[in-house]
């Protein structure tokens, strides 16, 4: 029982490792970087993150990213996913601050807290949006 655990744990920490090299890969396509700037543009350069709101600002090179650096985050975590890391809809622009502190937090939980001005959650992968307690509209 513990050894399978044991290689079990081996076996997970290597998937993730393999899996977090794949990622690395993809932030350095062309594609990405334009579509990077699109979604700053398209958000304002202002921190989409619930009760954030601050003006983004565009890191230096060579300079450390101060709390307010644009960051475009992706709502549902795209696992490698081309499609869904390239998915307009699945991103937001956040500050570095947000995405630090609050977003990772929830992309481990598996959803964004938060909701609109309607009350809605902002991440569909919320449990309140996916039990369909909100009703179909
Ligand atoms: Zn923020």
């Amino acid at each position: 029982m513990i050894k399978a655990l044991k290689v079990c744990m081996i076996t997970s920490r290597l998937s993730r490792f393999r899996r977090t090299d794949g990622h690395r890969r993809l932030y350095d396509l062309k594609a990405w970087k334009m579509l990077r700037r699109q979604i700053f543009v398209r958000d304002m350069w202002t921190c989409q993150w619930p009760g954030c709101g601050v003006m983004l600002a565009q890191p230096k090179r060579d300079e450390p990213l101060p709390p307010n650096a644009a960051t475009a985050h992706h709502k549902r975590d795209h696992k490698g996913d081309i499609d869904l890391f390239l998915d307009p809809d699945n991103l937001m622009a956040v500050c570095k601050q947000c995405h630090d502190r609050s977003i990772q937090e929830a992309t481990h939980r598996g959803f964004i807290a938060g909701h609109d001005e309607d009350g809605r959650p902002i991440d569909p992968a919320h449990p309140w949006a996916r039990s369909g307690a909100l009703g179909a509209s």
